[in-house]
């Protein structure tokens, strides 16, 4: 493969991703939210998007399957990074990795009483160590989506999750209590391509840095 590949989601980073790519030059000619197609062309012959689950986007990457992606913080904590060269935030997708528990939970007493907590989270290494810093013994229960539901049915005290707005706590009456770190999403390079392909990499990925709005 010699044209450029790029792997993202679709959803909030094709979408905010959409501005970066122009910068560079590249136009997707499908949008992936009415194609059914996974592999979009651009207006540039050389480069095609794959739109793949925002999970998988560092794998298709490590792998080479894509030269470039881009990926929250929180997936690439998860994945741990292997074979990825991180060289630019993007400052999009913002939100906040947090702690949250049902409203009349009294989470700080718990804590200082050294209960042992059953917290789920689809972001069992964030939580892990999050929790191991601060010293809370905790069981971690693996979740996949909807974790606000996790308190409500009883499986769970706590859940670590992305919040932004604070809406969708709010309408399952959850309350944040811990702020573990602020998310963004970054651009993400496979650490051969970076070398194989230099030229056209390096083309987008200055435009990309020329392109990134600061706060
Ligand atoms: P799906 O929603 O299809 O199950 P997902 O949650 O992995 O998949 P998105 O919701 O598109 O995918 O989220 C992609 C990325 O956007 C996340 O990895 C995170 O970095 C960021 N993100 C998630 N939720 C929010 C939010 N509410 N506000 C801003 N950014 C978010
Ligand atoms: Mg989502």
């Amino acid at each position: 493969m010699t044209g450029i590949t790029i792997a993202l989601s679709k959803g909030r980073i094709f979408d905010e991703t959409l501005p970066l790519l122009a910068a560079a030059g590249i136009v997707p000619v499908e949008n992936p939210e009415t194609s059914r197609k996974l592999i979009i062309g651009t207006n540039r012959e050389d480069v095609r998007v794959v739109i793949v689950r925002a999970t998988d986007v560092p794998t298709y990457v490590q792998y080479g399957a894509a030269d470039l992606g881009v990926a929250g913080k929180d997936v690439l904590i998860e994945h741990g990074g292997e074979g990825l060269y991180q060289p630019l935030d993007l400052n999009i997708a913002k939100c906040r990795m947090m702690v949250a528990v049902p409203e009349g939970f009294d989470y700080a007493r718990a804590v200082r009483q050294g209960a042992r907590l059953k917290v789920a989270s689809k972001y069992i290494k964030t939580a892990r160590e999050h929790f191991a810093a601060k010293g809370v013994h905790v069981d971690l229960i693996k979740l996949y989506g909807s974790m606000e539901l996790a308190p409500l049915a009883g499986l769970a005290d706590a859940i670590v999750d992305l919040v932004s707005t604070g809406g969708t706590l709010k309408a399952n009456k959850l309350v944040a209590v811990e702020d573990i770190m602020p998310i963004s999403s970054r651009l993400v390079v496979n650490q051969a391509a970076l070398k194989l392909k230099r030229e056209a990499l390096a083309q987008i990925l200055d435009a990309f840095a020329g392109a990134v709005k600061k706060d």
